[in-house]
């Protein structure tokens, strides 16, 4: 049987750090704040939004709540982002993404205050990701898997990964991420060719693709760790990852749950930019 690589001790310890630093923090006159910025009500963004708000209250992170219509217009989103810039008790910002607009949402990441940049909306932070620079903060589910393969002990120096996806928003940036530790990174998309074969060749294999249990018995080899990013819905209307969980589970020596692996560890590394965002300017 796979190690089951659970997210909620990651953010548990975590959290038990940050509460300490923000109670430091607040000692000395500073409320860490994040302000989160939500447009319309889809499911995801008002789950992440809540998972977060829930997240930061616990670590006693203050909270501002934006909520605007679904049919706000471009100039009342960037209104909204430079009220934020302009707010100096506000250390972080969380925008739901994507919005419905991508020239709005364009216009939204680059109007950000890098400083307040949180979860890596801005070219800047991509960036720094990128240089190794140190600048910004890395998309927060990216840093997530850092953290659980931190927190489980798994070195990846040396390692051959292979990473499906090359969003933004997770495959580019976890791929810099892993190369900074010293890893032999593979970046997989949807026209790799021999998929399945460069999978398994894979020490480590991280699914960020988007397709319900797209990654099965055949992607996979024995003594892999294998970290599912993936959020879908199956067609019973089930929260599951990109791997087929059943499938690959007894192949493999270890793996992340869908729910309660990467998922559980976002909102805490959101809250660890915070408190850091808060802790640079004091
Ligand atoms: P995305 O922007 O849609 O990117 C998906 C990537 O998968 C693309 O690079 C795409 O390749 C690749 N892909 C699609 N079909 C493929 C196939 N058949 N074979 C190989 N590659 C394929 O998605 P994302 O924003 O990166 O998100 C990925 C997953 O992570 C989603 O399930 C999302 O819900 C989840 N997610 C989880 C968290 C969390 O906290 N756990 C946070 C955010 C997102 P091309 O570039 O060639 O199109």
């Amino acid at each position: 049987m796979a190690e089951v690589l659970k997210g909620v001790p990651a953010a548990a310890k975590l959290t038990e750090e940050l509460t300490a630093r923000c109670a430091a923090l607040k000692a000395g006159g500073i409320t860490p704040t994040l302000a989160t910025l939500r447009v319309g009500e889809k499911s995801g963004d008002v789950a992440y939004e809540s998972g977060a708000s829930k997240r930061c209250e616990k670590i006693g992170i203050a909270l501002k709540k934006i909520v605007l219509p679904e049919n706000s217009t471009k100039d009342e989103i960037l209104n909204r982002i430079r009220m934020i810039n302009e707010d100096d008790s506000i250390h972080g910002c969380l925008m739901c993404r994507p919005l419905d607009d991508k020239d709005t949402e364009r216009s939204a990441c680059e109007l950000l205050s890098p400083e307040k940049d949180v979860d890596c909306m801005t070219d800047l932070s991509l960036a720094g990701v990128f240089t190794g620079s140190g600048t910004g903060y890395p998309p927060c589910t990216s840093q997530a898997c850092i953290e659980l393969l931190d927190y489980y002990g798994i070195d990846v120096a040396g390692k051959n990964v292979a990473v499906i996806g090359r969003s933004l928003v997770i495959g580019r940036p976890v791929s810099m991420l892993l190369m900074q530790r010293n890893a032999t990174v593979t970046i997989c998309h949807s026209m790799t060719k021999n998929l399945p074969e460069i999978c398994r060749n894979a020490d480590i294999l991280i699914a960020a693709i988007g397709r319900a249990k797209f990654i099965g018995a055949d992607f996979v080899s024995a003594g892999q760790v294998v970290i599912d990013v993936g959020i879908n819905m199956d067609n019973d209307g089930k929260l599951v990852g990109d791997v087929d969980y059943e499938a690959v589970e007894p192949l493999v020596r270890a793996i992340t749950p869908v729910p309660g692996g990467v998922g559980a560890v976002t909102t805490a590394v959101l809250a660890k930019h915070v408190i850091e965002s808060a802790e640079r300017n004091s």
